[in-house]
């Protein structure tokens, strides 16, 4: 049986990665930086939360790290615990660059001194290449971040490769583009929009208020994108991997296709320059071929599917 230590069990992707690599076999070694009974909501809702073995970390603690790594012994170490909202770290760019780059640092030099055979998964984000030359983004397109988050994970990422380059761990990345589900956090986007909308079409809630909509984004799904973060674990060489569905959609289309499904009039849509970010990125989206190519791993979900999937769950459960 392999162990896994998944940092940000609590999270929407440790959420599901730690029910598919159950679903393997795995035993899971769960960090989270408090251990209360309210953290295990997502793992609850998955059914998982008794197969997981939960461990108090500060990622930021780098003796903490190394006692969960001697204890555990891991085959493997995903690490998704991350300040991880872009509109947040423009009011709290230190606590999120510092936060976001010394976790990782602290994880890989603990795994190079406890276990070097350890490998390593990095969550990296589509954020960091920002203000674009060209498009679709492929693994080397140039990093031009425009949020103290995309710096963060922009500083984590290359932490990443020098590790594997310099002390030749098996340390990878996922690039992943913006992924969804039901277990998305309540302030990110597409969770706002399915909740604000069921909530005004059940007269709890005036109008659904938004920044910038005619901005496109690839979109996808969290259960199929942690496939690919197993799938990138069990290669005979460590890599980088662009994860995304290869297609951008406008926010202004999400909007309407929630309002139409849900039966919400359109003029329920305030757009409100105070939410505006000061450096936005227009359009972007990835080509996911070197994943599907050498991980074998297959996306061909239609997002405007996983919006009526994400309404009808939202309709039956709260989180
Ligand atoms: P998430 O739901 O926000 O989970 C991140 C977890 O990190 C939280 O549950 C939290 O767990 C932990 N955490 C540790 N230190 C934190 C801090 N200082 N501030 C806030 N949270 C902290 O994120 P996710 O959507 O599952 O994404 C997983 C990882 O992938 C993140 O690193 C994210 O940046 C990256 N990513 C996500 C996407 C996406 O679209 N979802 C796209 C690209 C990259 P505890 O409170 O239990 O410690």
């Amino acid at each position: 049986m392999k162990t896994a230590i998944i940092t940000g069990i609590t999270g929407q992707d440790g959420a599901y990665l730690s029910r598919f690599l159950l679903g393997k076999n795995y035993r899971i070694i769960g960090l989270s930086r408090c251990c209360d009974e309210k953290i295990l909501d997502r793992l609850n809702y998955l059914g998982i939360a008794d197969n997981i073995t939960l461990e108090e970390c500060d990622l930021l603690d780098f003796s903490s790290i190394m006692r969960l790594l001697s204890l555990y012994q891991p085959d493997e170490v995903y690490n998704f615990a991350a300040q991880s909202s872009v509109g947040l770290s423009f009011s709290q760019p230190i606590e999120t660059i510092s936060f976001n780059t010394i976790s990782v640092l602290n994880l890989l030099e603990a795994v190079r001194t406890v276990k070097p055979d350890t490998r390593l998964y990095q969550a990296s984000s589509s954020e960091m290449f920002g203000k674009v030359s060209s498009l679709p983004i492929v693994e080397n397109s140039i990093l031009h971040p425009v949020s103290p988050y995309a710096i963060s994970k922009a500083s984590a990422h290359w932490t990443v490769v020098n590790y594997r380059e310099s002390y030749k761990l098996f340390a990878c990345c996922g690039i992943c583009f913006n992924h969804e589900s039901f277990l998305r956090n309540r302030d990110f986007f597409i969770k706002k929009v399915i909740t604000a909308t069921i909530n005004i079409s059940r007269g709890k809630q005036d109008s659904l208020r938004v920044g910038n909509i005619d901005i496109k984004r690839d979109f996808g799904y969290s259960p199929k994108y942690v496939e690919a973060m197993y799938l990138m674990m069990q290669q005979d060489t460590p890599d980088d991997y662009v994860i995304c569905s290869g297609r951008s959609i406008s926010l202004r289309d999400i909007i309407y296709h929630v309002f139409d499904r849900v039966g919400v009039d359109r003029n329920r849509l305030v757009v409100d320059q105070t939410y505006f970010r000061p450096n936005e990125i227009t359009d972007i989206y990835g080509d996911n071929r070197k994943a599907r190519t050498v991980l074998n791993w297959s996306y061909d979900i239609n997002f405007m599917d996983i919006l009526d999937l994400l309404i009808e769950e939202e309709n039956k459960n709260t989180l």
